[in-house]
């Protein structure tokens, strides 16, 4: 059996030495409840505390602008929901995007049936959302605007700074939902003028089920879950302290390597890219050739089907996405592709392949091998059952 390939970083990642040795140390040493007022209780608050500082260093926040939560999806779903329920009296407008993650798209479905008006803008064929659209799709009671960081299929990255700035000048929140970005673009709130800002470890290699949500001073919103006074009244629940160390430590550490892990992920990733294209006819990349995350590869292969080839790949031993979602048992082509303009069928015929850290040129060059064999031999056999 050959050497098992990950290339689908961006569905999770493995947590990596420093951060289990973080999670490790605070889960065995400091057990206490950070809300309890004895040394063990304080001893936690201050692990917490720490963790926040560090955090919001990473984002170019204060420390007390952070909440903690369990994910990427909880803090989308703070964010919208918690700002839509704080603002409701002022209107009931919200402005997203139709490539956003479930996490965004259905919280906001769910408000519309609540009484509240989304409007979904589309994207262009580099999976980009223009500025000016935002603009436009201003009423007097919108409320929220709310456009990821960058694409999870595609790893488009959207203009935020620009959006941001339109937000401010007509005095409407506006979050962005950064689960795909931290750790492999700069970021800083105060340049991207958001008020509300998602994130969550497991992307960045760090353990699953904890994540952060930047909230700017100031900004009104609105628990969606209740108990006790935890995280600033915003996310009740005693806090995973170990958890949240480790993600601290996670971001803490992609930021330091950020450079140098761009410069590794876009080596792989346009080695993967022009190697495929050399190989295989009728292929074409999927998103923005100027404005992308480094780890994430979007490819049509026109004529085969994606979870076949996925799953022939998966028997060669490498592990990818098709980013289609699975609904009672059939897979739908990906949102986000067709919100690009892309044909269902080639949309149907794609593959996402995100990079990460230990991935090596010698297993991209294994993919480029293997791959062609296995499009020809599903395109024959396409062909032969269209005969029949
Ligand atoms: N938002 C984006 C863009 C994502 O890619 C993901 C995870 O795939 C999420 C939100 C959800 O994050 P979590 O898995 O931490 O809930």
């Amino acid at each position: 059996m050959n050497e098992r390939i990950y290339l689908d970083h961006a569905a999770t990642t493995p947590v990596r030495l420093e951060v289990l040795q973080t999670l490790n140390e605070i889960l065995s040493s400091t057990f206490g409840n950070a809300s309890s007022i004895h040394t063990f209780g304080q001893e936690a608050k201050r692990v917490l505390e720490e963790s926040r500082e560090t955090v919001a260093g990473c984002i170019g926040a204060a420390s007390g602008e952070v909440i903690f939560t369990s994910g990427g999806t909880e803090s989308d779903n703070l964010a919208i929901r918690g700002t839509a329920y704080a603002l409701k009296d002022r209107g009931n407008h919200i402005i997203t995007t139709a490539i956003e993650h479930p996490a965004v798209l259905n919280c906001c479905g769910a408000l519309e049936e609540e009484g509240f008006e989304v409007t979904y803008l589309p994207v262009d064929l580099e999976c980009r959302v223009h500025p000016e659209w935002v603009l436009e799709a201003m009423r007097p009671e919108t409320i929220l605007v709310s456009v990821m960081f960058a694409n999870n299929e595609t790893g488009s990255i959207q203009p935020i700074a620009e959006i941001g700035r339109i937000a401010r000048r007509k005095g409407v929140v506006f979050h962005t939902d950064a689960v795909q970005v931290a750790g492999k673009v700069h970021l800083d709130v105060d340049e991207l003028g958001v008020d509300l800002l998602s994130m969550s470890a497991h992307k960045i290699y760090g353990p699953k089920g904890v994540g952060g949500l930047y909230v700017r001073k100031g900004t009104k919103l609105h628990p969606i879950v209740y108990g006790g006074h935890h995280e600033k009244n915003l996310r009740p629940g005693t806090e995973n302290v170990p958890a949240i160390a480790a993600f601290a430590r996670a971001l803490e550490l992609a930021g330091s390597e950020l450079p140098s892990a761009r410069e590794n992920l876009e080596r792989l990733k346009e080695r993967l890219a022009s190697g495929l294209e050399g190989a295989i006819e009728q292929v074409q990349r999927n998103g923005s050739a100027t404005e992308y995350l480094p780890n994430i590869l979007n490819m049509s292969f026109s004529g085969v089907d994606g979870e076949a080839l996925l799953l022939n790949l998966d028997l060669m031993g490498v592990a990818v996405s098709t980013g289609s979602a699975c609904s009672s048992g059939a897979a739908e082509p990906s949102h986000v592709l067709m919100a690009m303009g892309i044909d269902p069928w080639l949309a149907q015929a794609s593959l996402r392949f995100s990079f990460g850290r230990d991935n090596t040129a010698e297993q991209i060059d294994r993919v480029v091998e293997i791959l062609p064999d296995i499009v020809n031999r599903l395109r024959d056999l396409g062909d032969a059952r269209a005969r029949r």
